[in-house]
């Protein structure tokens, strides 16, 4: 009697984990929770496949997407979309693109990368917008895939393969990288690398531009100091930025440069205005070289513009 309630019982335990492998949790455009968006983060990983330092990189691209090409870039991660309400990975996401509005309404120069994480359906897909199809037509997209992202992801890094993914789109959005034109070249390792050596290059010359321009708005700010405590002017070295109040879509925020006097030590601070729907730290904090912390940025769910998507980009199936 024992030995039979045993063999039930493991029957019964091998049964429930047969079911809760089996099952995957699906999504239709509408359970897709807004929590990360408000959180002030472009990047919804409802699989939890990427790694915090590497989100706060896709943070990082992303929020140099928005400031400095006028572009959205949002990246969603999820086990498995509801199947029998969509025909293909892609209708999901042309259909959350919609929904979440990306892309400023007149410009339309929205993208959306979407990740599907279960074994069985793993796929990714790029939802463009309709002014960054011009830019980043279908082919690009499909390049971006299979070239850089899928090989990085058949291993299961998929926080860096989205994260290379969103270098590449930034790189073609800003026109610093050209892909070569012969499809054929695709299939092979050279002509991937190089794709990718072009995409990594390009990327490197905007971070490096941006950070100088942050670095140029310090040293002028602090240039323009005079110190509360001994009275030099300009002598200031820069130490630290702060949001103080985070702005939203009806206020505006403030945030706070603190410099060293090089003078006599002192403190001293300049506060500035950040703009309404703006994520309030732009490049201040990442051009200091401190890494991005989780809710250090990002945007506010109003700040997508509005735009819409008629169904532009690709997507891979791996
Ligand atoms: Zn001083």
């Amino acid at each position: 009697m024992k030995r039979k309630l045993l063999s039930l019982s493991i029957l019964f335990l091998t049964l429930a984990s047969f079911l809760s492998i089996a099952e995957v949790t699906r999504y239709n455009v509408k359970t897709v929770p807004d929590t990360e968006i408000l959180n002030f983060s472009y990047v919804t990983d409802l699989s939890s496949v990427i790694s915090p330092s590497v989100k706060d990189s896709i943070n990082f691209y992303c929020r140099f997407a928005k400031d400095s090409l006028g572009a959205e870039i949002a990246v969603l991660t999820l086990p498995g979309i509801d199947t029998g309400s969509y025909g293909s990975l892609h209708e999901f996401g042309t259909e959350l693109y919609n929904r979440w509005n990306l892309g400023d309404k007149k410009t339309n120069r929205g993208l959306l990368i979407l990740l599907v994480t279960n074994p069985d359906e793993r796929e990714i897909s790029f939802v463009t917008g309709y002014g960054l199809e011009g830019l980043l037509p279908d082919a690009y997209c499909k390049r971006i895939q299979s070239n850089i992202m899928v090989p990085l992801m058949r291993g299961g890094d998929y926080g860096p393969g989205l994260l290379e993914g969103v270098k590449a789109s930034c790189g073609i959005i800003s026109g610093d990288v050209v892909l070569p034109d012969s499809s054929e070249e695709d299939d092979d390792w050279v002509g991937a690398l190089a794709i990718f050596a072009m995409i990594f290059l390009g990327i490197m010359a905007i971070a490096v531009a941006a950070v100088r321009a942050e670095k140029k708005r310090k040293e002028r700010m602090g240039q323009s100091l005079t110190c509360t405590n001994c009275g030099v002017k300009g002598n200031m070295k820069y130490d630290r930025y702060v949001v103080l109040v985070r702005p939203t879509r009806k206020s505006v925020g403030t945030g706070r440069y603190y410099f060293i006097c090089q003078n006599c030590g002192e403190e001293n601070y300049k506060d500035v205005v950040i703009p309404k729907d703006s994520d309030g730290t732009g490049f201040a904090g990442s051009a200091g070289g401190r890494p991005f912390v989780g809710g250090g940025g990002g945007r506010s769910f109003g700040s997508f513009g509005g735009g819409f998507s008629g169904g532009g980009g690709a997507s891979t199936r791996f």
